[in-house]
């Protein structure tokens, strides 16, 4: 597919979504304050079907919408009027597909999109799977996830009525850092998933999370704890839990303390 077919590619996208617009149709209704009735998953298995588009042009998952500028498709996601979750899925399935736009595809078991509720005014953005989310294909399930889960229910909410994602969808070899190439690779994804989530709040975790979300070279120690702002967004920065699971050995449990501090703070934003 060259640059020539991107109106009909759109169009299938468009056409795609059809039936869900007009059965759905609830992303009018106000945002629940954390919703008490969790939404459909990011991958729902039981969402409206979308029309088959033609044979011939059909979006292979694989090589999806090859030729097409990635920002332009991206972008048209964003746009389509649909519901969240249907847009998630569009981008899930037809855009990011099986990427293979960075090495970190080679070593990948399963792609990690994001997981939680469509819906979440609260996002948390990792930097990038590890073993067991690599495993399972869902974020922060490993010991990393199971702090942030107790983070979560710590400010009263579930895993389920928030969204979490990261910056590189594969997983880094031996959990190093994902590379600047890799991130600059993958992150139009992260941003599409913010652009159509459009929460409240943003929580960065670690230093790869915010300085990929702020673009900026500033440690971690110094950025957390301070509102910053992401395409119109508030984020608050804060430690990855893997830090904090590093630190448990200390008495003081002093990063632990600021990280609930930051949380702390997200909680009085969500409930003006
Ligand atoms: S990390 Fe992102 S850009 Fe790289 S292969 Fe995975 S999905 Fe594609």
């Amino acid at each position: 597919m060259n640059r020539d077919d991107l109106p009909s590619a759109l169009a299938l996208l468009a056409r795609g979504l059809q039936g869900a617009v007009d059965v759905a149709g609830f992303e009018h209704l106000p945002r629940p304050i954390f919703a008490t009735a969790p939404t459909a998953p990011t991958q729902p298995t039981s969402a409206p079907a979308p029309m088959p588009p033609a044979p011939s042009e059909t979006p292979s998952p694989s090589a999806p919408l090859a030729g097409v500028e990635l920002g332009e498709l991206l972008a048209s996601v964003t746009r389509l009027t649909a519901p969240n979750a249907e847009k998630l899925r569009i981008l899930r399935d037809d855009v990011v597909g099986d990427c293979t736009r960075c090495k970190l595809h080679r070593g990948r078991n399963k792609l990690v999109f994001g997981a939680g509720n469509p819906q979440a005014r609260l996002v948390f953005v990792g930097e990038g799977p590890g073993a067991d989310e690599d495993r399972e294909g869902i974020p922060f399930v490993g010991r990393a996830g199971q702090l942030l889960t107790k983070m979560i229910a710590a400010m009263g909410l579930s895993r389920d009525e928030v969204y979490i994602c990261n910056v590189v969808k594969c997983r880094p070899p031996n959990n190093r850092d994902p590379e600047r190439d890799e991130v600059d690779a993958c992150e139009g994804f992260l941003r599409t998933q913010l652009a159509i989530l459009q929460p409240e709040v943003i929580v960065g975790l670690g230093r790869v999370a915010n300085h990929a979300l702020l673009r900026t070279q500033t440690p971690i120690s110094k950025l957390r704890g301070s509102w910053q702002r992401y395409e119109g967004i508030d984020l608050m920065p804060t430690y990855h839990p893997s830090y904090l699971l590093r630190e448990e050995r200390d008495p003081q449990q002093s990063k632990k303390r600021e990280a609930w501090s930051d949380l702390q703070q997200v909680m009085k934003r969500l409930a003006r």
